[in-house]
């Protein structure tokens, strides 16, 4: 069973559709194996990020991380990773498939509501990085 990290972004839980957002994984067979509302300060989101370090959109990326609280969640089901990037849509959101999560929910590239992991490696990297063992349950 494979596990994914998912984060919705401070846009997504500015606009109240956590819930919504959530049924998306739930209705599509991925299971909620831990989940926490989290304010992250810009050294974390730095760290967390730090695969971005030198993309010019790096500095408004760590801003926007911080902008407000984020909910981060360990997603799990069959093929969860790619699944959950499938759910997501495309980056931008003006390019996001109808039904995505993107399209349905995010404003822009910035403000584009969630983070999904995109390997299986960086999964279970960015598990680690927010949640101990004990918390995924
Ligand atoms: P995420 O990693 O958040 O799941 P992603 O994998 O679809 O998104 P990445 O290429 O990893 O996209 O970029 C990380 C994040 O950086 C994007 O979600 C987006 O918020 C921001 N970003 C990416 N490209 C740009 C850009 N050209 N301008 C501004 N922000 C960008
Ligand atoms: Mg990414």
């Amino acid at each position: 069973m494979e596990q994914t990290l998912s984060i919705i972004k401070p846009d997504a839980v500015k606009k109240g559709v956590i819930g919504k957002i959530a049924d998306r994984f739930e209705s599509n067979g991925l299971r909620i194996a831990a989940m926490k509302k989290i304010q992250l300060d810009t050294k974390t989101a730095g760290a967390f990020y730090a695969i971005h370090a030198e993309r010019p959109f790096f500095g408004e990326l760590v801003e926007f991380m911080t902008s407000g609280p984020v909910v981060v969640m360990v997603l799990e089901g069959e093929n969860a990773m790619s699944k959950n990037r499938d759910l997501m849509g495309a980056t931008n959101p003006k390019e996001a498939a109808a039904g995505t999560i993107r399209a349905d929910f995010a404003e822009s590239i910035d403000a584009n509501a969630v983070h999904g992991s995109d390997s299986l490696e960086n999964a279970a990297n960015e598990i680690q990085f927010f949640f101990s063992k004990e918390e995924v349950i």
